[in-house]
């Protein structure tokens, strides 16, 4: 049976809400999914608040994507089974949240400057319950609004790097991701080392005390993960994988069950959760 541990949903820039992800991970026969929305865990807290997590006929695991820097590299760091409630965990992911508030009202503010007009509640119909607002968001808002064409074109003409309604993102160290992972009793692994861009620097965060690798992964192909696979094991680390699914039509893979892990590889992080009396 096929497992995937790596999955958004409408909580940070997926299109399928918590509830449709399980259904959906139903349909394609999925034994273990892991929710990892990024900078927040409020996917899964929403699933255990309508009690339907933990699920009858499916294995959640709970995760998080972290965003962080570290010398201009944008390096994703994944947490599994971690507490949700853990408050050292919630303040980080609050004061996150807040940074993102800030930086979408001042790209904002950048786009009235040359005369694009785009209000924050055209964005926000698109955030819907997603309090993890990002460029992304506000791109959909361009092209509802007709202003571009295309997701693309909102990047390349206004909120890219070196754009006129570009502002940068507030992003934590990877060491600081990893510590609070593992603060919330989880496990932190690295998410798609090829899109770090440089394996020496991949080696360098493997020496911090991360427990796992993403090795699978849809745009590694198979050196990449044969290279992968034998770094996971010179650093003695988990291997994991998942299709970084977002209900995108246009962004591989378009539905979950398409890219899939063993089930050997996802069982190491699940543990059911305790039912409280
Ligand atoms: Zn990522
Ligand atoms: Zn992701």
């Amino acid at each position: 049976m096929p497992s995937d541990l790596h999955i958004h949903t409408t909580f940070s820039d997926g299109r399928l809400s918590p509830e449709e992800v399980l259904d959906a991970a139903k349909e394609a026969g999925l034994t273990y999914i892991a929710i990892t929305d990024h900078d927040t865990v409020d996917g899964i807290r929403h699933l255990y608040e309508q009690g339907l997590y933990p699920a009858k006929t499916l294995c959640i695991i709970p995760g998080i994507e972290f965003s962080t820097e570290v010398d201009g590299h944008d390096v994703h760091v994944l947490g599994y089974d971690l507490d949700i409630y853990n408050q050292e965990l919630l303040d980080k992911i609050t004061e996150l949240s807040e940074a993102r508030w800030t930086r979408f009202s001042q790209i904002l503010g950048k786009l009235a400057d040359i005369g694009v007009d785009i209000s924050e509640s055209d964005v926000l119909q698109i955030a819907g319950v997603s309090h993890s607002i990002g460029r992304a968001h506000v791109a959909r808002a361009l092209v509802k609004k007709g202003i571009v064409s295309s997701i693309r074109e909102a990047f390349d003409s206004f909120l890219q790097h070196g754009c006129p309604a570009y502002v940068p993102h507030y992003k934590i160290q990877p060491n600081e991701a990893v510590d609070l992972i593992r603060g919330a009793g989880g496990v932190p692994v690295l998410a798609h080392p090829k899109l770090v861009g440089d394996d020496r620097l991949v080696e360098h965060l493997l020496s911090m005390p991360f427990g796992g690798i993403e090795v699978f992964y849809p745009r590694h192909d198979e050196e990449d993960t044969a290279r992968y696979k034998d770094i996971a094991k010179a650093h003695g680390l988990l291997m994991t994988g998942g299709s970084d699914f977002h209900g995108v039509a246009t962004r591989f893979p378009e539905k979950l069950g398409i890219v899939t892990i063993e089930d050997d590889f996802a069982k190491p992080f699940f543990h059911p959760p305790k039912v409280l009396d």
